[in-house]
């Protein structure tokens, strides 16, 4: 690719090597030129099935959305960009495995909120409010009593 720098023509790539559990090169290129480094992350573009919305409407999967609405959950937690790649590898993997053309897309917002979950308690909770958009303050209260959060992870959640 050109350099984003200067666009010249001619980089060379300084280190290489597997991220995000295998799933990802991360490389390290220099620009010939101007000598400014950069990286590149390249992946596998895999066909992903359509989702499948409760009004029975379809829509194409969406990386970009789906790791904005993770990023977001994840905002100010202690989890690094590598987890996060490895967190969107594994859902799209999962969703993939069905083998199907088309899924629903409660399917995708399940495995999302199923991995956070593992992840980060506090993730999980700012998205499983904004996914499930929790009928009343006790459902969502339920959903926090379960997780067994300390008190400064309370604190986090409310303030969001
Ligand atoms: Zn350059």
């Amino acid at each position: 690719m050109h350099c984003p720098f200067c666009t010249a023509v001619d980089t060379k790539v300084v280190d290489s090597r597997l991220v995000a559990e295998g799933q990802q090169v991360r490389r390290r290129r220099e620009c010939n030129s101007c000598h400014e480094r950069y990286t590149t992350y390249e992946t596998a573009e895999l066909l992903m099935p359509r989702l499948i919305k409760s009004d029975g409407s379809s829509q194409p999967f969406d990386e970009q959305k789906l790791r904005a609405g993770i990023l977001r959950a994840l905002e100010k937690r202690p989890v690094g960009v590598e987890q996060i790649e490895a967190l969107i590898n594994r859902i799209k993997l999962f969703i993939r495995s069905t083998g199907e053309r088309e899924v629903p897309a409660r399917m995708l917002g399940e495995t999302v909120m199923a991995e956070l979950r593992k992840l980060d308690q506090v993730a999980f909770v700012r998205f499983a409010s904004v996914y499930r958009s929790f009928e009343d303050i006790n459902e969502f209260k339920e959903e926090i009593d379960k997780l067994a959060v300390d008190a400064s992870q309370v604190s986090q959640i409310t303030e969001s």
